[in-house]
């Protein structure tokens, strides 16, 4: 393990402290309600996913979620995708249950270590014990990753590439009421993106800070990278020191893997190692908050990240569950408010509690899992069935959270979402979450379930969320 980290620590950063530092006076608008935070991708990431194809499906669906909001809202976006690095999972228990089947076809029952995320140990049953080696692979992973990316973003992607809203079919819209609401506001939109490129105000397709201040980060449009802190060795690893821009002779310690990281709901502990490491380095960061959170110890959490009270520094993540937001958020947000601490709260509404479904929908879809995974043979599963997400929880979530701010004065400054516009090898999106205007069935999980992790809305389902937002805001 040293010696995995000794390299790491050697090897050149993923990102620059100027990035960073653009990145934390953008989520200070985003505070001030100038800016709204788009953070989004996939629940995890794997190596083998690592791919051109992918990558572009990811970039390209957080690029088009964003046009729609950027049109909507008349603001710009801050988009922080969950990619080029998002490898670890938190979980809750150290072991767990799976069914495999035997040589002789046999279904039995087997305790392993859980499966922690690529940069531990394997998805497959037989590969559970941690390696370290595989951070150096994670490191290999983000960093080509991320490379496409800037390549990407400086060659047109986003003006070029399937982000057109012309582009975007609504055959799957299954109401005819639905599918006339959509096309309009499909058409506003090409005709405010035709119309700037009459006028040539070109090089904002994905609408956001581009215009009138210079190139983002990474190319023609500004696009920033996450992922959950939770490899303290990793992270720590990769966190530099350097003089912070244009502040001369001050220096500070900045986690170079990510632009921006996040502290789980799991590891949040008020003495724990990932708050003290969070509190040391300079990066903007985001907090889970969840229902066991008490309203003073998010204060005090909040005071010992940012004792100074910096703009841009923190950001609250919320996902207590859509039957829950009426008993937590108004308490936080009292209590944030009186603290006098500045925060941009924004709601995931992926992570409250999930319903499941019996563990023989599961076997069907991981038996496709398996096939692009090369494991035959074996299924995995866990006690509890198929992990889903209803479309209409995630609305309900969202419409909560946004009510109670209006109420009590705050503003909802972003959303955090899990979703993938990776296609299966025959063009079609996957099938993880239930509903949406393509009202997916629980007996249509099975498809396309590729998820290892958290199932992700699909590109139809994300782009349904994004015009949602518009419709609710005409309201
Ligand atoms: C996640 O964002 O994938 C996650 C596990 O979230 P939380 O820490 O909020 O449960
Ligand atoms: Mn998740």
């Amino acid at each position: 393990m040293r010696s995995v980290l000794q390299k790491l620590s050697n090897l050149p950063p993923l990102v620059t402290p100027s990035e960073i530092e653009r990145l934390r006076h953008q989520l200070s608008l985003v505070q001030s309600n100038k800016a709204f935070l788009l953070h989004a991708g996939d629940c995890a990431e794997s190596f083998e996913g690592c791919t051109a194809g992918n990558i572009e499906k990811k970039v390209g669906l957080i690029l088009s979620f964003s046009l729609v909001l950027v049109w909507g809202g008349r603001k710009p976006v801050v988009r922080v995708g969950r990619i080029a690095g998002q490898y670890a999972k938190p979980r809750s228990s150290p072991k767990e249950k799976v069914k495999i089947k035997s040589e002789n076809g046999e279904e039995i029952i087997k305790e392993v270590m859980s499966f922690r995320g690529d940069n531990v140990n394997g998805l497959d049953v037989n590969d559970r014990e941690p390696d370290p080696e595989r951070l150096l692979s994670a490191y290999f992973h983000s960093t080509t990753t991320l490379n496409y990316i800037r390549a990407l973003l400086t060659s047109g992607f986003a003006s070029l590439h399937g982000t057109h809203p012309r582009d975007w079919s609504l055959n799957h819209v299954r109401s005819d009421t639905l599918r006339k609401s959509f096309g309009k506001i499909i058409d506003g939109l090409s005709d405010a993106l035709d119309f700037s490129h009459t006028i040539g105000a070109t090089g904002s397709e994905a609408g956001g800070f581009e215009r009138g201040a210079g190139r983002g980060p990474l190319g023609e449009v500004d696009f920033y990278v996450s992922h959950e802190g939770l490899m303290l060795g990793y992270e720590e690893a990769l966190t530099r020191e350097a003089l912070i821009p244009g502040q001369p002779k001050q220096k500070a310690s900045y986690n170079t893997s990510a632009h921006f990281i996040w502290i789980g709901d799991r590891t949040r502990q008020l003495d724990g190692a990932h708050v003290e490491y969070f509190r040391g380095i300079r990066n903007p960061i985001g907090i889970k908050v969840g229902p066991s959170m008490e309203s003073d110890e998010l204060v005090r959490l909040v005071g010992i990240v940012n004792p100074d009270k910096e703009p841009g520094r923190v950001t609250l993540i919320t996902r207590y569950g859509a039957e829950k937001v009426e008993a937590h958020l108004p308490g936080h947000i009292k209590a944030i408010q009186e603290s006098g601490h500045p925060v941009a709260w924004i709601c995931d509404p992926m992570h409250g509690k999930y319903a499941s479904f019996p563990a023989v929908v599961l076997l069907e879809c991981v038996s496709q899992l398996r096939l692009t995974r090369k494991i035959s043979y074996s299924t995995q599963t866990s006690p509890s069935g198929l992990k889903t997400r209803h479309f209409k929880s995630i609305i309900t979530e969202l419409t909560s959270t946004l009510a109670v701010h209006s109420r009590l004065n705050s503003d909802l400054g972003g959303v955090s979402l899990e979703f993938t516009g990776e296609l299966n090898e025959e063009g079609y999106s996957v099938t993880e979450c239930l509903g949406g205007s393509m009202e997916l069935a629980e007996e249509e999980l099975g498809l396309r379930y590729q998820s290892f992790c958290d199932p992700r809305l699909n590109f139809e389902q994300s782009l349904d969320l994004a015009f949602f937002s518009r419709i609710t805001s005409n309201k």
